[in-house]
């Protein structure tokens, strides 16, 4: 990043994994499900299926529409609108379900048992992992084939922080990569932080919260891999934090202002915990850092109603311009020249 007001240090060494333009479907969630349906294929599914926050359906939907599969989804019913759309127009069926996603899930679970449908995240699940190591395969190659110091990673299930690792470990072990200590630090939404508030507390094991946050895509009470996501975090020596719902907005429009990247809520997840490991000098600026954006802000513009005033319009005339500049040079000079 080049100047922000939160960083208060110039670093030439903290780099972003830009994953709010993956292809198709504008999230990192993109990568689980290219591994998790060709391998459906090879099971010989007609169905895929999953539940979802979001990101998922979406991922699911297209590239189901793309591989000739019927999906069928299963999210919690107060998703983003653009979420939701973001899946119904690929011609996916979407179960909405009144509950929030524990819920879903393991009603997903009990439906997977008895239906042959193959479920990307429940009876898929070791390749949706699989996919994920992707990330931290580009992350190695996109350094010049050098691992960082440290990485932070959006945590939901708690799965991705743990096949960044492995995907690093694979590297070292191949000789791609020069074996060095990296350490994994965790990012959550306070309103819904089991997997940090364990490493806090110095706990192995996950209490399970009821979420409450504008961070939907993380939103997941009861991770299934928090146990491991702790140990990947404690055992590389890093740690985890949280974002209040206010961080997790001004951390949006800081990735945006600063870099013109417009990620979601999980983003400013994500950049909101940097700032304060940061802060704190668990993360120090001569480190290399990557931070995951796993993303897009066009999916979460709810996340930020009321942030922006709409400018009245002007008529389409020189003079109107004219008259305009005036007053907002008045109403500049009147704030005493700030903006
Ligand atoms: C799914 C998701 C993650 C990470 O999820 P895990 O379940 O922890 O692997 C991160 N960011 C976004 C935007 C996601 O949709």
């Amino acid at each position: 990043m080049r100047r922000s007001r939160w960083f208060t240090f110039r670093t030439r060494s903290l780099y972003l994994k830009n994953d709010s333009v993956c292809f198709p479907t504008l999230s990192f969630k993109d990568r689980v499900v290219a591994v998790a349906l060709a391998q459906a294929r090879n099971f010989g599914f007609d169905v895929v299926s999953c539940s979802s926050t979001g990101n998922l359906a979406n991922a699911v939907a297209a590239q189901a529409a793309r591989g000739g599969f019927k999906a069928c989804v299963f999210i919690p019913a107060d998703l983003e609108p653009a979420k939701v759309l973001g899946t119904q127009i690929y011609g996916a069926r979407i179960i909405r379900i009144a509950g929030n996603y524990d819920h879903v899930n393991r009603l997903c679970s009990q439906i997977a048992d008895k239906y042959r449908w193959g479920f990307v995240n429940v009876n898929l699940r070791p390749y949706y992992a699989e996919g994920s190591k992707t990330m931290g395969y580009e992350i190695a190659e996109q350094l010049g084939w050098r691992l960082p110091d440290n990485v932070v990673v959006p945590m939901a299930g708690g799965s991705l922080i743990g096949k960044i690792q492995k995907a690093f470990n694979e590297l070292i072990e191949l000789e791609f990569v020069e074996a060095k200590p990296v350490k994994f630090f965790g990012a959550q939404a306070t309103g819904c932080s089991p997997i940090s508030t364990a490493v806090k507390q110095g706990r192995s094991e996950i209490q399970p919260q009821k979420p409450a946050t504008i961070a939907r895509s993380l939103a997941i009470g009861n991770p299934a891999d928090g146990f491991y996501a702790i140990k990947t975090m404690v055992g590389s020596g890093g740690w985890a934090e949280d974002a209040s719902e206010q961080e997790i907005v001004d951390a949006i429009a800081l990735l945006a202002e600063t870099e013109g990247i417009f990620t979601e809520t999980a983003g400013g997840v994500t950049v909101g915990c940097a700032r304060k490991l940061y802060a704190e000098k668990r993360i120090r600026p001569e480190e290399t850092t990557v931070l995951c954006i796993t993303g897009n802000g066009l999916k979460t513009t709810d996340a930020l109603a009321g942030r922006f005033e709409l400018p009245e319009p002007i008529p389409p005339k020189l003079a109107a311009f004219e008259e305009y500049l005036e007053r907002e040079v008045a109403n500049v000079s009147a704030a005493g020249g700030q903006r």
